[in-house]
């Protein structure tokens, strides 16, 4: 994918950090601790299938223990190798520590294609990789908690989570081993939508600074916006739709594996999925134009681009032809470094993957919590809360009738006011917070700080102060 001259994926993410490191004066020899991965376990594990021994290479790689457990997904792919966990294992700590979740960043990889084996050979194969983390505490609630990523989902976390309980039998807190789980099996409501709510909630934070709108060229609010998405996957999918039916913005063309479908008009998200589901595939999506090569799309005419599918996609060989003045990184990655170089001299503005994918880790920790805890969000307050309100409303309407004022509260105002907030509210709510309040975080130094020309540069500069001061701390 990414062109010859290029270096890997963690190497891009090494020169993304040395951008920040060179304008941080970090003592002598920290810098090199906070870049350098700390471990990476590699695991080749057979599994009895279709009558004979297949078998398995899995990672499971920790780039920083600064604060423990550490955190990340877990992705089935054919291009997992120790090279593309380490570098989703670097990011994770930056983006962890960027939205102030209490982690160090890891990930996971095993090295398949999903879609070539049946669901109970998936199992079979996710137990057992599974076990081999296990029993070197690589998958622990106080030590390292995956989530998924691209190729695993919910079905995968449920299977971890049995797996570590079928192991830790006494273990009260078994389910906090992995996060992203059904939430008949520990979940959280909000975990499936999560890294998509987040960039939507990105994407809402951005446009409510005209001045930094304005840098990319463009004006208003998100609603009209023409947005290209790469990827209907968990995050491609979730985001387009709640920017679509939910802020007015027009999805003016997406792209799959099989290819790219294109309509000035809008494409219905919903229905897209639908027949992705069905066909395995976008083409032949009725009312749009059609065209095999997908990564061509990402070159065409649009506000907004979010690459949402996987790493690299943007690179020294497309840059140049990148017409859409706003990207938003909601896969990791998706930009090479020295891609990066070329959109920031083309003036473009990017919103970078370690804040716009974090969503998922987000409330990835509320779930931790949630398992930690024992009890759902919500539980103990939510019809004190309501009787509280109710309490309020009758009051107010008693004195209405007392002094002939003639009040009356609106019927839908009253309903919201007196429903109190359930676990899905209070999920949005807390990663509205957090994602607004890291965007202010970047957005301080994006304009505050000499030589800092872009989000990018200020969100690995606000983490990696912050990694450096947990360091600190510590005595290191
Ligand atoms: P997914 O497997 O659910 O979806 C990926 C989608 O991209 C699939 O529909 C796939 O068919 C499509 N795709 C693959 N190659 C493509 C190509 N060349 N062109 C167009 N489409 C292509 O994965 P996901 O969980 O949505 O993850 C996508 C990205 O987001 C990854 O980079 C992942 O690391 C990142 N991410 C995911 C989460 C999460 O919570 N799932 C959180 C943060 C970041």
């Amino acid at each position: 994918m990414t062109a010859q001259r290029e270096p890997g994926f963690r190497q891009s993410v090494d020169l993304m950090f040395n951008r920040a490191a060179a304008l941080l004066k970090l003592s002598p020899g920290l810098e090199e601790k906070i870049r350098v991965c700390n471990s990476t376990y590699t695991v080749r594990f057979g599994v009895r299938l279709r009558g004979r021994i297949e078998t398995f290479t899995g990672y499971r790689s920790v780039h920083s223990e600064h604060l423990e457990p550490v955190k990340g997904g877990i992705r089935y792919a054919l291009s997992v190798d120790q090279d593309e966990v380490e570098a989703l294992a670097a990011l994770m700590t930056y983006k962890c520590a960027l939205v102030e979740v209490p982690y160090g960043g890891a990930k996971g990889g095993l090295c398949l294609d999903p879609r070539q084996w049946e669901e109970h050979e998936l199992e079979q194969i996710t137990r057992r990789f599974a076990f081999e983390l296990i029993k070197r505490d690589l998958i622990n609630p106080a030590q390292n908690v995956p989530a998924p990523d691209m190729g695993t989902s919910e079905r995968e976390m449920a299977w971890i989570a049995d797996q570590y309980a079928r192991i830790h039998t006494t273990d009260i807190n078994a389910r906090a081993c992995v996060t992203g789980k059904p939430l008949n099996s520990g979940g959280i409501q909000g975990r499936v939508e999560a890294t998509g709510r987040g960039v939507q909630f990105a994407l809402r934070e951005f446009f409510r600074h005209p001045d930094d709108v304005a840098r990319a060229g463009l004006g208003g609010g998100i609603e009209g916006k023409r947005i290209i998405i790469q990827g209907l996957g968990n995050v491609g999918y979730h985001a387009a739709k709640f920017l679509s039916e939910e802020d007015g913005a027009r999805i003016v063309g997406i792209s799959e594996r099989d290819g790219a479908i294109a309509s000035e008009a809008g494409l219905n998200v919903e229905e897209v999925k639908a027949h992705l589901a069905r066909k395995g595939g976008v083409k032949d999506f009725p009312g749009a134009t059609f065209r095999p090569d997908s990564a061509r799309l990402l070159e065409e005419d649009c506000d907004i681009l979010i690459p949402a599918a996987m790493e690299g996609v943007i690179n020294l060989d497309n840059a140049a032809r990148i017409r859409a003045p706003l990207i938003l990184e909601a896969a990791n990655g998706p930009i090479t470094a020295g891609a990066d170089e070329v959109l920031r001299q083309m003036g473009k503005v990017i919103i970078p993957d370690l804040y716009a994918n974090a969503g998922g880790v987000t409330v990835s920790y509320f779930e931790w919590v949630k398992n930690l805890s024992h009890i759902r969000f919500g539980r103990i307050q939510r019809r004190q809360e309501e009787a509280q309100h109710e309490l309020l409303v009758r009051e107010l309407e008693r004195l209405s009738a007392d002094k002939g004022l003639g009040w009356t509260l609106a019927p839908d105002f009253k309903e919201r006011y007196l429903r109190g907030a359930g676990e899905l509210e209070l999920v949005r709510s807390g990663l509205d917070d957090t994602m607004r309040g890291a965007y202010q975080s970047m957005r301080e130094v994006w304009h505050g700080r000499e030589g800092v020309t872009d989000l990018r540069l200020a969100a690995y500069i606000v983490s990696v102060q912050r990694v450096a001061a947990s360091y600190r701390a510590k005595g290191l």
